[in-house]
């Protein structure tokens, strides 16, 4: 039996598939505490039998880098209760002879997107989730990115829209893109929440104009050759379109990716991307 779970923000889920990526049964749940979240998908999976190994796709950021004495924590997050919490140690208490695999949801997601999904058979891939947060995954050369800690891409510092002075809800940072450009930031910015803006709402040139500059810095730095935007807020109607048209513009005539007709994309696993990729990391 191979496990897999999904730990977000709002939502958690818990399942059983294969290292393909197929799921076999799964449970969807609202994110709680962590003994409560942790215990339940613990309780679902002691049910179906015990797991030989278990893939952990959680929400950042978290200790990813084997053999640091934070590996397995949910480190610095304003998610009440969660700074400091091991998932590792929780599974590893709970199932002792399980082989634990962890990585963050973003990336998970950008692994199944590029093994079944919307960049099938591509090497050099980029996940990012908008939603309560904005998230990146890599993929390069075929291998996920982690360095000292993972990628943050939604900590990301942009150029700012010229007249804009919306000082951003970042509580770090204030205007970094997340700060800017997430589901809440939309939110606050224009006092309505993303889904009930109509698609031809103003909202929707500011997000294409930060989310193409993030990607820009993408280009420059792991040259994608395919961006999978997802989340909540990607579900506006014309959102992608906006952000290659976006995109095309700022890169001025470089990176020659982005006149592809689908540079920008959205996924194609949807809501599954992230359960499919903690499969795919059980090795
Ligand atoms: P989380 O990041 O917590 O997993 P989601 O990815 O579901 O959550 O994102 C939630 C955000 O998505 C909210 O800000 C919500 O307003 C926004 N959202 C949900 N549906 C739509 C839609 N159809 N169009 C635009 N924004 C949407
Ligand atoms: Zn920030």
């Amino acid at each position: 039996m191979i496990a897999g779970i999904e730990l977000g923000g709002t939502k958690t889920v818990v399942a059983i598939g294969s290292t393909a990526g197929l799921v076999i049964e799964e449970c969807r749940f609202p994110t709680t505490s962590p003994d409560e979240t942790l215990g339940f998908a613990i309780d679902w999976l002691s049910a179906r039998g015990e797991p030989v190994s278990i893939g952990i796709a959680a929400f950042g950021p978290i200790g990813i880098v084997p053999n640091r004495g934070n590996y397995g924590q949910v480190l610095a997050t304003p998610k009440p209760g969660w700074a400091g919490f091991s998932l590792t140690g929780a599974f590893a208490h709970a199932f002792p002879e399980a082989i634990l695999t962890l990585d963050t949801d973003v990336n998970a997601a950008a692994l199944a997107e590029a093994r079944i999904g919307a960049a099938a058979g591509l090497e050099d891939v980029v996940y990012i989730t908008i939603g309560t947060g904005i998230g990146g995954g890599i993929l390069s050369g075929g291998r996920l990115i982690h360095g000292a800690l993972h990628p943050e891409f939604g900590h990301l510092k942009v150029p700012r829209m010229s007249g804009d002075d919306f000082p951003g809800i970042c509580p770090f940072h204030g205007d970094c893109l997340e700060g800017l450009a997430s589901g809440p930031a939309i939110a606050a910015r224009w006092g309505a929440s993303a889904h009930a803006l109509s698609a031809d709402h103003p909202a929707w040139d500011t997000q294409a104009w930060y989310l193409a500059h993030g990607i820009l810095a993408l280009l420059a730095i792991v040259s994608p050759s395919r961006v999978i935007v997802g989340g909540g807020v990607s579900q506006a109607e014309g959102l992608h379109r906006r952000i290659n048209e976006r995109l095309v513009e700022i890169a001025a005539g470089y990176f020659p990716q982005v006149l592809e007709p689908n540079y920008v994309v959205p996924p194609a696993l949807g809501q599954e991307a992230g359960i499919c990729g903690a499969f795919m990391l059980v090795r």
